[in-house]
Order: C-alpha cells, then structure tokens, then sequence
C-alpha cells in the first residue's frame, strides 16, 4: 500500500513518468491542482460525443467498440516508399465514427491490428476532419480495454461516464484519469472551504466526495451533486474574499463631506444648462448622502452610454471641494483624460479659476482650479499640476495612471473618481487610496452597463447604482449593417455622410488599424486610418474637412484634432477607437465603422454611442464582409437590434469566453471560475454572498473555516500578484 500524501504534493506523486509532461503541458504542479483539473465533458459508456453537432477540427473523444479494422499498405508519394493505412471503425449505441491511422513502419501498422482487433472496446481522442463524404479522426490517440478472455468483461470495468480531461500538448486524457485515481486514492486531506455546520444545512457533499465525483461519476445524478457543490466552493471563496473588503472598509472612517449652502455644489446647479433625469437626480442624492457620512463610500455606478454620468460625478466632486477636499478624477486613456479636463471645464464655467486666479484658496467663494496630469506632459506642466495637487490649490484633479506615482500628492484627496471600468484594478484604486491621511470616498463608473452577477463577482467590492435612463431630447441611433459584398450600399454610406455633413453636422469613420504597423498576414484586407483617410478625401469624400486620429499619434496632436473637432472645424474624424470611451461631441450624428467584424458587442456598442448625442437623430452603419451565418454577423446583428447595453453585454459574455470578459486584471479570479458561470449560475452567486455575509458577520477571523481562511488569503495573493506583474 504506498504511502498517504498530501494536498500540496509535488505532482510527481502521482503522475510517476508521465508528471513532467503533465505539469508542462497543463500547467499543475500539485497533487491539489491536479484534483482541481475537472473533466471537460463525459463520454457515456457505448455512446459519441455530440455526434449531432460536429464541425471541422473539433476535438472529439469516443468510447465504443471496434467494428472493422483493416491494414492498406500504398505508397507514399513524397518518398515513393511503401506506408500503410490502418482503417478502423468504432462503434456506439449512436452510430458509427471511423478513423485512420498513418503509419511508415509495418511493425507498427500490424502491432494495430491486434490492439484494435475487431470486437476489442477503445477510447479514441482527435480532431475531427470531413474525408471523402465523411467524418474521420486522423490519427487519433487511444486506450483499448483488455481483459482475460471476453471482451465484455473489460467492457463492464469502464465505468459508465467517462470523464474527458482537456487535451493539452502530448498528454492525453488518460494520462490525467490515471494521475487523478492515484492522487484521490492517496491524498490525506482536501481542504474544505465550506464550515462544517453550513455544509450540512445545505445538505451538500463533502469536498473529498464532490471531488470524487466530479471526476468519477458512476452516474449524472451523482455528477449533478458535485458539481453543485464545487461550484458553491467557487462563488462562496469569491463571496467571502469581497464581504471581508467590504467589512474592512466598513470598518474604516474618514472625513465626513457635508453640504455647504451657498458653495460651489449650490452655485453649479443654479448654472447647468439642462435639468437632470430622475435617475441622475436619485444617484446624485444617494452619492451625496454617502459623502456626509464618516464612513467612505465605495459605490459601482453602472451607466448606459450617454447616461450623463460625468455630470453626477462632478456634482460629487463639488461636494467634496465644498467641504474643503478635492477629488481625484482617473481616466483610462490620455484622449478621454483630456477630454473630461475640458468639459469640466466648460460644465463649470466662471467656477473653474483660470490663471490669472492663481493663489486662491481652496473651497474659496469663487471657484476651485482643475488641473490635469499625464504621462505624456512636458516636464513644466506636470510640474506645475503636481505642485497644485500637493497645495491643495486644485481642487480637482483629473488624469491618467500617471496620477498613481509616488510622487503625486494631495493636500487633502477626499474623493477619488474612477471612470470607464476594467482597466483599473483593486490594486489600483487602493494605490490611490494610500494617498491620502484617512481613505477618500471611491466612485468607480462603468462605461458599459455589465449583467448583476459579473458585477457581483468582478467588481463585488462596491455597491451598484444603476443609471439607464437617457436624458430627454437624445436623437434616436438608427444602426445598419452594410455588406462589403454590394458596393453599392458602401457608395450610397459615403453619401449619408455628405447628406450629414451638408446639413452641417459631423461624421466618425471608425478603423481596426492605423496602417503604418505590420499587418499580421490575415489583417493586410482590412481598413486602416492612415489609408482611408487618404482614400476618402479623393474619393467620396472630396471636399470635406477630414482628418485623422490614432493612438499612435503624439498627444499634442490627439489633443488638438479633438478640440477641433469639437469646434466643428473637422468633418470627418476618420479615427481608430481611441474615440471609443467618454468622447462627447454632441453635434456628431453619422458613424461608419469598417470592418465592423473585428470588434467587440460592448466596444462597438461604446463607438456607436458616441452619436446621437446632441437631439438629432443618429446613424451607425456597420461595413462588414463577414459571412452569412456566421458569429460575427451574429454578433453586429445583435447590435444593430438593441441599444440597451445591458441585453447587449450579456449578448457578449455568450459569444465569448467568460474568463475574457472579467479582463486580464481580473486573472486572478479565474480559479475562482471553473465551474461557476457568472451568467448561467446566478442563484448560485447571490446565495453565495447571503451565505458569505452571514459568515464574516458572525466569524470574520474566519476562526472555524481554517481551509476557507487560506483559500482566500491566496485569491487575495493572486489578485496582488497580477497587480505588482504589471506595473
Ligand atoms: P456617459 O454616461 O456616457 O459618460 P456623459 O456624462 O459623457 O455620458 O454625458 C453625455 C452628454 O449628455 C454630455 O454632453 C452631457 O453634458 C449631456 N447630459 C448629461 N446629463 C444631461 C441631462 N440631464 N440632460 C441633457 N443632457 C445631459
Ligand atoms: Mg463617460
């Protein structure tokens, strides 16, 4: 009998001559993450995989029984050498697959047609390829079942479902079966992240039987039970890690922000051109009310695009400078950075102290300044912005990552807004945080709407507010698909944008490349900023004002296009999409995107969003070869049929794979997700944060869940790690 071993036990344990392979080739290096490699799918004993929906190189794996096996020597042409054919059909209670295998050496050919002797039981894994009218594995590899005397008697040994392990490299899905019986057989201990007594309540198995099962079922009844308990592990170690942040948090005070009659905030509303919509209004007051507390506010506000979230932020950051702060504002990009730093400018008016105010006091009568700070400014301006941020002089202080260094200071940062999602982690914001004497209040906005449970998972330290309503008086966005197929549409796209342009408004023209990179071999096609905008300005565009703008460009020239633009002295903007988030130019009301394919529901949803801003009625035409039927018309299509960002971000999360959708900085989450999908298991990550709450209510040390304690102490530790690894 050998000996128990343990959780983290190098793989070699259990993998004996195959560990190598299997710790290059998937990436495990533990006993533990070895039982935590679930089967991708289960073959009934007998039966194909999905015989009914296959496609050309899928991987596939089939157990059945051996039907036909024939050896075919013929010559092979490149070597004028004798090779062979080995023929084989494999047989299920679905039907029939057949398979060929390539062989130059006749002792390997002949070895086959015993190991694949007719009635003999097999396990074949390959990918799939239509040949000669039908359905072939080209070499696959396999396992055949033999026993002593009868083959059935091998046959009742293969247990009812067999699970199939992701292939990867040379390591087959039997090399992981045999690892992983080994390693449930010897391993002492699985941790357990449930307590005991909640494990119970809920009638779940425990961490060693649901793993057991997971990857032994004897039957889908007892698959169904493991996979609800280990996917309750999943969203629970998730749960806990966020309700002890927001505990944490809790626990923590600052500096309350209350309203000052008569401030800055009073003097703003007075002068907003516009009334706000009642969702903004309800938003505005529950921030607001957040402010004046002495606890700080970490709030998620989920906003549809063109909800008019900069506004709700802004009034915020007047609260903050009206009691005495000032407030960060972090924007994603240089171009959108800029952009925000002008139209709050505008938005405040004879608020915003210019110059020729220099050495007033903060939170003074009169107004505050607004500076800006990024990375690509010269040494004097950043000077002199940080010298204001650190005075206290500005009272707002808009920027890019730049504003994360250490030496960047504030006299008293009492609110830090963060706007456009994703590219900003935890890590980050507490970054920002640590800039500060007491922790400042934290507004992070979204600039697509995401589905309830993704912001539970992603973002599930914040509580969400929502803003889906558009203002009144917003242009409706009318979006078409134009196929590259008929140039007839193209032409008559360009003259929508002449009609557009003559009635004097402005048009987009959206690019997936700049053109002066190295096009990858399959991307030489596609349009690029640099040669559309020649293109158009001779072709069907002669005569308008157009120009271009990409990330490439230096941020003096991004910045001057863009405030051109906005002054109407462009045309055209024929742009990548560096125009993607925030840019607000309301009179812009056409957009063609050209190979509308190669991007994104939620970036084609953020492009489209910017027109149809100011009250006309907007145009978004999608140029796309992609062909019928396929995803990527599937996904303009749906598109072209919503403007809720809410359906369309779901939409998105279905076409592609989840762990994308949480973003590289959320890495870290991913063994978090293995089971659990964040839109299919809803119920199951809101029970996860009622049980987690009810937990880190009653034990927030974690003292009766040590398995539990540790499981998150390491998701914390990945999250830090992904964190440090990039800057
Ligand atoms: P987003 O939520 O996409 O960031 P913005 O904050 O950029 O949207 O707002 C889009 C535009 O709508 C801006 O020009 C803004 O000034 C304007 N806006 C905001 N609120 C209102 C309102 N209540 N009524 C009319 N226009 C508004
Ligand atoms: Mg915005």
């Amino acid at each position: 009998m050998p000996e128990r071993i343990t959780w983290q036990a190098p793989i070699a344990s259990v993998a004996g001559k195959d560990a190598a392979k299997v710790e290059k080739a998937l990436g495990l290096h533990t006993v533990g993450d070895l039982l935590l490699h679930y089967p991708r799918s289960y073959v009934a004993k007998g039966t194909l995989s999905d015989l009914s929906d296959l496609s050309q190189g899928d991987f596939i794996s089939i157990f059945g029984q051996v039907t036909r096996c024939d050896l075919k020597p013929y010559t092979d042409r490149r070597t004028h050498r004798e090779a062979y054919r080995v023929l084989v059909t494999v047989k299920g209670s679905d039907g029939a697959l057949a398979m060929t295998f390539f062989d130059r050496k006749r002792s390997v050919a002949t070895w086959r047609l015993e190991e694949y002797a007719i009635g003999s039981y097999g396990l074949f894994s390959g990918k799939l390829n239509w040949f000669n009218g039908q359905w072939e594995l080209t070499n696959p590899r396999s396992k055949t079942f033999k026993a002593e005397g009868d083959a059935s008697a091998a046959y009742d040994d293969v247990p009812d479902l067999v699970p199939i392990y992701p292939a990867a490299g040379n390591v087959d899905t039997w090399h992981v079966q045999d690892a992983v019986a080994l390693a449930l057989d010897l391993v002492d201990h699985v941790p357990d992240p449930l307590p005991d007594g909640l494990r119970e309540r809920l009638g779940l198995l425990d961490a060693r039987g649901a793993l057991r099962r997971i990857h032994r079922p004897a039957d889908h009844r007892e698959l169904g039970a493991a996979r609800k308990r280990l996917k309750l592990d999943e969203a629970f170690v998730t749960q806990v890690t966020l309700a002890l942040r927001r505990r944490e948090s809790a626990e923590r005070t600052t500096t309350a922000r209350p309203a000052l009659p008569g401030g800055l905030l009073e003097r703003f509303d007075e002068r907003l051109p516009f009334t706000l919509t009642d969702g903004q209004r309800q938003v505005s007051d529950t921030l607001l009310d957040d402010l004046a507390g002495s606890h700080p506010m970490h709030r998620l506000l989920q906003g549809e695009v063109g909800s008019g979230k900069t506004v709700v932020a802004l009034r915020a950051m007047l609260r903050v400078v009206d009691a005495g702060g000032q407030a960060v504002l972090l924007a994603p990009t240089e171009v959108l950075a800029q952009q925000h730093a002008r139209s709050v400018t505008a938005l405040l008016g004879d608020l915003a102290l210019d110059e020729m105010s220099r050495g007033g006091l903060l939170g003074s009568e009169d107004g505050t300044r607004v500076a800006l700070l990024t990375g690509s400014m010269r040494t004097g301006q950043r000077r002199q912005a940080m010298l204001d941020a650190a005075s206290g002089e500005a009272g707002i202080v808009i920027g890019t990552h730049a504003l994360l260094e250490d030496e960047v200071s504030f006299a008293d940062l009492g609110l830090v807004v963060v706007d456009e999602q994703h590219r900003f982690g935890v890590e980050q914001r507490a970054a920002l945080g640590a800039k500060s004497a007491r922790p400042p209040h934290v507004l992070v906005m979204t600039a697509t709407p995401i589905p309830r449970t993704v912001a539970m998972t992603v973002f599930g330290d914040l509580d969400t507010l929502v803003l889906s309503e558009l203002p009144k008086g917003r242009g409706e966005v009318q979006t078409t698909l134009v196929p590259r197929a008929n140039p007839a549409w193209l032409d008559r796209a360009w003259e929508r944008v002449r009609e557009e342009v003559a009635a004097g408004r402005q048009a987009y023209v959206v690019c997936p490349r700049i053109g002066d990179e190295l096009p990858a071999e399959d991307d030489v096609e596609l349009a690029s900023v640099e040669e559309q905008a020649e293109l158009l300005a001779v072709g069907p565009l002669s005569g308008l004002r157009v120009e271009r703008m990409h990330g490439r460009m230096p941020a003096d020239a991004k910045d001057a296009v863009m405030t051109a633009f906005a002054a109407g002295e462009i045309d055209v903007l024929v742009s990548t999409t560096v125009i993607e988030v925030g840019v607000d130019v309301p009179n812009a009301t056409v957009m063609v995107i050209l190979d509308a394919e190669r991007f994104g529901v939620s970036q084609l949803h953020q492009l489209r969003g910017r027109i149809g801003r100011g009250g006309h009625a907007g145009l978004c035409l999608l140029v796309t070869g992609a062909d019928p039927g396929s995803t990527s018309l599937e996904r303009l299509s749906a598109v072209a049929a919503t403007r809720d960002g809410f359906e369309l971000s779901e939409v998105d999360l279905r076409l592609r794979r989840e762990g994308d959708v949480l973003g590289a900085d959320q890495s870290g989450r991913r063994r978090t997700l293995r089971l659990l999908s964040v839109l299919d298991d809803a119920d199951v990550i809101v029970q996860a944060r009622e049980l987690a709450e009810e937990l880190v209510a009653t034990d927030p040390e974690l003292a009766t869940a040590p398995d539990l304690r540790a499981e998150v102490g390491a998701l914390e530790e990945s999250s830090r790690a992904d964190f440090l690894g990039k800057t």
